[in-house]
């Protein structure tokens, strides 16, 4: 089966530690009230099918990128496609972060009834976990969007002392084919949609 994308970016520093390319998958059925991206909520509609392999050749001749992020939309909900992704990409010698609105125990749950649920934890480097709560903005740790959600450190690739998870978190405004896209820390760069899309 293909993946069904909805974003791709090649190269930001918004979305994890280094230079990496960024994929949002489309379709997600959590649906956090603040989510800044509802546009990728509905599933098979929206974005583009893309075979797992074909992104991960385009992924792994990108210059330049530690590694790739998986955001959305969610990416458990087509962990399949998405595990299949990133076992190619990690074998390139890249590393894995991947954004879920599950938590961790919720996923856990999830890998009794889908195999590519546990598929995906196992290429995983870095998972943030847990609903977006726009209530409570993170403002300490970098990438992520809110206070209630939890980095997991899965493989030797990082350590949470590092440094570079403690800094000020980013927005990125790009401006490709004059269409401009807003990434980055999810309070913020709501507010700065909502700014662009009023006047
Ligand atoms: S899990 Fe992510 S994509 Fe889904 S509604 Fe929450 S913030 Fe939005």
């Amino acid at each position: 089966m293909a993946l069904r994308i909805a974003q791709k970016i090649r190269d930001t520093e918004a979305e994890g530690p280094g230079v990496r390319f960024a994929v949002w998958v489309q379709g997600c059925t959590i649906r956090c009230p603040g989510c800044c991206n509802p546009e990728m909520f509905v599933h098979g509609k929206g974005g583009v099918e893309v075979e797992p392999a074909v992104l991960a050749a385009e992924i792994l001749a990108t210059p330049g990128i530690e590694g790739l992020s998986m955001l959305g939309g969610e990416p458990f909900e087509q962990a399949t496609d998405v595990a299949a992704l990133a076992r190619i990409v990690k074998a390139g010698g890249k590393t894995v972060m991947v954004y879920s609105g599950y938590t961790l125990d919720e996923l856990r749950e999830k890998t009794k009834t889908d195999p590519g649920v546990q598929a995906l934890l196992d290429t995983t480097d870095l998972l943030l976990d847990g609903r977006y709560d726009a209530t409570k903005p993170e403002k300490t740790r970098r990438w992520i969007g809110s206070t209630n959600q939890t980095l997991h450190f899965f493989t030797g690739a990082y350590r949470p002392d590092e440094a570079r998870f403690w800094t000020s978190n980013t927005v990125e405004l790009r401006l490709e084919n004059g269409l401009l896209t807003i990434n980055g820390w999810p309070a913020p760069a709501d507010v700065l949609r909502r700014f662009l899309r009023s006047s």
